[in-house]
Parts: structure tokens; C-alpha cells; sequence
């Protein structure tokens, strides 16, 4: 229900850990029933998540503390797909651990996707639309491995690939072991904002999420794509076209 992404340098005030949790506090109030988190740290995923109240996934990362991070994502869940339980809060895992997808809506087609890929070998372990969707990115990510070097691009491709075979409302936020400082987001009628910051970039289900951080925002338009790095933010369709979205300032007080 809740979507936060952050990609910083290291020398920032704050952590990628410290953002995405302030960002969904923020966003509580559209209510939730479990939150999740998931930063990329020396080559690797590291993610926490929890039924219930932010509160009880705070208590859990002070119990398994997550190490510092410049790059996580944070979700706080409403069940459309499967029941509020710890194994269906996101984030959900594909690649070996490897990758870690977050995602607000609903995902129309997951039925027959998620049979095609139960087909392939795959193996689920939660009830939710969001986790076949992670699967497909990661089977698309893994087979483009000879045609796109660089990571973070091959990412951004992948997603653009995987959105074509979606059906529904989706916002996804995407972030691989492979690329230490790239967070890689989607939409489709469902709302996605970026935060420019300096030598930081944010992104939001709504501009609450980074609005103690920066007042530049950037709203996507219907089926984009949009890679944020420390430096930069790519906005593309699905089908890798260049596309802008709207920048705007944000002037109420929050
Ligand atoms: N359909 C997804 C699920 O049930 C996402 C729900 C949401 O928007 O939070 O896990």
C-alpha cells in the first residue's frame, strides 16, 4: 500500500534504512497490515519483514539488525493476494536471494504466469501475485546476461520486459546484489513519485515518503519505467523508449 525507494552515497546524514522507514512511517496513514525492507550491502540483499505494525518490523531489525546500507526499499502491505502473514509481506525474493521486488495493486495474469514458471522449476514460498512477478524479473534479468553487461541496465531492461507480460495495477520497485546503487521502479495505474536530492535520488508511492528529504518531485506518467542511481534518474516506456515524466515542487508542509 506503502512504497519507498532510496539510492544515496555513503558520507549522507542518513542511511538507506533510516530513510525507508521514516518514508513509511509517513505513510501510514493509508493503513497496512505488515512492512517489509530490503537494502543492497556489500554484493548481497539483506531484508527484514514483518506482519503488523511498522513498530513490530522495527523491533525486528533491532532484534537482527540490518548493516548500512546507500541503497533499500520499503513496503508496507495491503493483502489483496494471499494473507497478512510474515511470509507474504514483502519484499519477495527471486534469484537466489539475490533480487528483491516490492509492489503495491494487484497483479491480474499472476495465475498463469505463476504456472509457467512453476513449469520452469520455479519454487514459491509465499501466496502473493507480487512474488510471481519477482520470479518473472528474475528469469528475464538471468537471461540477459550475455546481451547486457552493465547490471543496473540489464535490470532496467528486464523490468521493461516484464511489465509487457503484466496485466493489472502495479507500482514495482526492484533491487539486485548485482547493482550496489540502482533502484529500478514501474507503474501502471497505480502512483509512483521520484525525489531528486543531491548525490541522492528518492522514490515514493505518494511524495510523503521522501518529503522530509526533498521538495523536487518528478510524477510518472502511465506505464513508465524509471532507474534511479545517486547521480541520476532514466525515465523510459516499456518498450525502452526515453519518456519524461512531470516535474513539480512540492510546497505544503507535512
Ligand atoms: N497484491 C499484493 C499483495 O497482496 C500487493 C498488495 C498491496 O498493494 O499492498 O501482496
Amino acid at each position: 500500500c506503502g512504497i519507498v525507494g532510496y539510492v544515496g552515497r555513503p558520507g549522507h546524514a542518513h542511511t538507506a534504512l533510516n530513510v525507508v522507514l521514516e518514508g513509511l512511517r509517513r505513510l501510514e496513514y493509508r493503513g497496512y497490515d505488515s512492512a517489509g525492507v530490503a537494502v543492497v550491502v556489500n554484493g548481497a540483499i539483506d531484508s527484514r519483514k514483518k506482519s503488523g505494525k511498522l513498530s513490530n518490523l522495527v523491533e525486528e531489525i533491532e532484534k537482527a539488525p540490518l548493516p548500512d546500507a546507500v541503497t533499500g526499499i520499503g513496503h508496507t502491505r495491503w493483502a489483496t493476494h494471499g494473507g497478512p502473514t510474515d511470509q507474504n509481506a514483502h519484499p519477495h525474493l527471486a534469484d537466489g536471494g539475490r533480487l528483491a521486488v516490492i509492489h503495491n495493486g494487484i497483479i491480474e495474469n499472476f495465475a498463469e504466469l505463476k504456472s509457467e514458471l512453476l513449469d520452469s522449476g520455479h519454487v514459491f514460498l509465499s501466496e502473493t501475485d507480487t512474488e510471481v512477478a519477482a520470479a518473472l524479473l528474475a528469469t528475464i534479468y538471468r537471461s540477459l546476461a550475455d546481451e547486457v553487461a552493465d547490471p543496473g541496465q540489464r535490470l532496467t531492461v528486464a523490468m521493461q520486459r516484464a511489465c509487457q507480460r503484466l496485466e493489472g495495477a502495479f507500482t514495482l520497485l526492484a533491487v539486485h546484489a548485482d547493482a550496489a546503487d540502482v533502484v529500478v521502479a514501474a507503474r501502471r495505474s497505480s502512483p509512483l513519485v521520484v525525489g531528486l536530492g543531491d548525490g541522492e535520488n528518492f522514490l515514493g508511492s505518494d511524495v510523503s515518503g521522501f518529503i522530509d528529504y526533498t521538495r523536487r518531485a518528478v510524477e510518472l506518467g502511465q506505464d513508465q519505467i524509471v532507474t534511479i542511481t545517486p547521480e541520476a534518474m532514466e525515465i523510459t516506456d516499456f518498450h525502452g523508449n526515453p519518456a519524461e515524466g512531470t516535474e513539480y515542487r512540492v510546497d505544503w508542509d507535512a
